[in-house]
């Protein structure tokens, strides 16, 4: 019945490349049950005051739970396995303790001379040697990295990237600082990526970084396990590392990298001991499913994610995180109503469909990592995670054309997920640009690896994620819902429509054919 009705309905026409491709005008009538109004009701109330910027684990977070389980609900779909929409997650909230660090007997004092960021891995280290590692910087222009064997040694580095003596970064070849500069996160994941035992940064001006890192130093961590042992990264004034490094002085080694243009190293011999301590209680969490069965085929699942927590108050300031990720949220239930709705109406999606909010996004991707390592549904039948983060706004590079979205690890895994992708904006949201810029393994911003779907890709999952790229009210107070582009995210989010039918329908299922980085 469904079979010749879709048939009869077929309309077939030619694409410029001269494939032919038939739409599919069940879906495209589907699609349209995705609006700005039903995105804008819904977002105004999750990013609103109300809410108190949804932290994970606190009042906000589990009001948004309820919301979006109402939706759910009211769009008919029944708790899955017959009982719930939340997947709850117990949490360890690591209260800020700040490490205590002795050089050559003399105790340094905490949030002065030196910080670390709460919920690094307890420990106690008692360091005799260090390695000066010039800026930390592993660059095809410049890279500190290349003569030293760096694994297991503790590493001294300089905060920022070199210039010339006449203020020319080595990096950028200009004025101009590289994200080596304003990305600090590149450089940490650059020393654990090498197996750095512990990192010490260097900063320029200690008193501007505390102030500039206030709300972080004071805001308790998360984690879901405390078992594996973290390399901690300390923070530490000039005064601090001219302790350690006695004659050779960070402007002497910083002079000599300026007027060599090429990476300077040191050894340092110093006593250091460096104990980190955790002050640990126990909290829960909850990811929120909404699951459609399928019909012929509901063996098989299409998991479609979106982070609802954001970063929460700090005193009278709310974050709201309309775009981050408010947006991905509201078109979770978009997506969601309409699935239901097909379903109701005889039409439903041969592939099972699990729509899913996660918390802990924001606290380090936890409330996705818990669903993959407890998954209620196997992950050899999941197909692949359609992951929303940020859809609503634009960012500079797009100021003068809403109509993109960037897509990123579409590619990675298979094909076909990415043709299915391709064909999609092509038969159906035509005027929307693919930007694949951040698919790229080389961009610095690692954006594949720092949203909800990694999780995903770590399990051998395909996956695509949708963003608009960082804007300047990013992880900021004025992320608000005055400045979502509305029509934007309802092209998105029916591209990711479209996508999502085509993989759920199709008779076969799409194949993993690569594992590009
Ligand atoms: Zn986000």
């Amino acid at each position: 019945m469904k079979t010749t009705l879709r048939l009869c309905a077929f309309a077939v026409i030619f694409l410029s490349s001269h494939l032919l491709a038939q739409t599919d005008t069940v879906a495209i009538r589907y699609s349209k049950n995705i609006t700005v109004a039903g995105l804008s009701k819904n977002l105004h109330v999750l990013a609103s005051d109300e809410y108190e910027g949804r932290e994970t684990g606190k009042k906000g977070q589990k009001m948004a739970a309820e919301y979006i389980a109402a939706q759910f609900k009211s769009a008919g779909i029944p708790p899955y396995k017959d009982n719930t929409f939340y997947q709850e997650f117990p949490l360890n909230l690591i209260l800020p303790t700040p490490a205590e660090i002795s050089v050559n007997g003399k105790q340094y004092k905490a949030n002065t001379d030196y910080y670390s960021f709460p919920g690094q891995s307890e420990q106690k280290l008692e360091i005799n040697e260090i390695q000066f590692l010039g800026y930390g910087i592993d660059d095809e222009t410049y890279n500190d990295y290349k003569e030293i064997e760096v694994k297991d040694k503790v590493v001294m580095i300089l905060a920022g990237e070199p210039f010339s003596n006449d203020s020319v970064s080595i990096i950028t070849g200009k004025k101009k600082v590289s994200l080596w500069s304003t990305y600090s996160r590149i450089k940490t994941e650059k020393a654990k990526e090498k197996g750095v035992k512990t990192l010490l940064v260097v900063v320029d001006n200690i008193v501007e970084d505390l102030e500039d890192n206030k709300h972080r130093l004071e805001s308790s961590s998360m984690k879901l396990d405390l078992k594996k042992t973290e390399m901690p990264v300390v923070y530490i004034s000039k005064q601090m590392a001219n302790e350690i490094l006695k004659k050779q002085t960070v402007e002497k080694l910083k002079a000599k990298i300026s007027e060599s243009l090429k990476p300077v190293t040191a050894k340092a011999k110093a006593d250091i001991i460096i104990s980190i301590k955790n002050n640990i209680e126990k909290i829960s969490s909850e990811n929120v499913l909404g699951y459609v069965e399928g019909s012929d085929l509901k063996e098989e699942l299409i998991v479609l994610t979106a982070h609802y927590d954001h970063l929460g108050i700090e005193g009278k300031i709310v974050y709201n995180g309309a775009d981050d990720d408010g947006s991905g949220t509201v078109a979770i239930i978009e997506l969601a109503q309409v699935y239901a709705k097909a379903k109701k109406e005889g039409l439903g999606p041969r592939r099972s469909m699990l729509f899913m909010t996660v918390a802990g996004e924001e606290k380090g991707l936890l409330g996705s990592s818990y669903y993959v390592e407890h998954p209620e549904f196997p992950l050899k039948n999941t197909v692949c995670d359609l992951n929303i983060d940020m859809i609503g706004r634009l960012d500079e590079k797009h100021l003068n054309n809403p109509n993109y979205v960037y897509l990123i690890g579409s590619d990675k895994l298979s094909s076909q997920l990415h043709n299915i992708s391709e064909s999609a904006n092509k038969m159906y949201t035509k005027e929307l640009e693919l930007d694949y810029t951040y698919n790229d393994e080389k961009d610095k911003n690692r954006f594949y690896y720092r949203s909800d779907h990694y999780n995903f890709v770590k399990k051998g999952i395909p996956v695509i994620f949708y963003f608009n790229g960082v804007h300047a009210d990013y992880h900021k107070e004025t992320d608000e819902v005055e400045k979502i582009n509305f029509e934007k995210m309802e092209k998105i989010t029916r591209l990711v429509f479209f996508t999502a039918w085509e993989i759920a329908n199709r008779n076969e299922r799409i194949v993993v054919d690569s594992n590009k980085k």
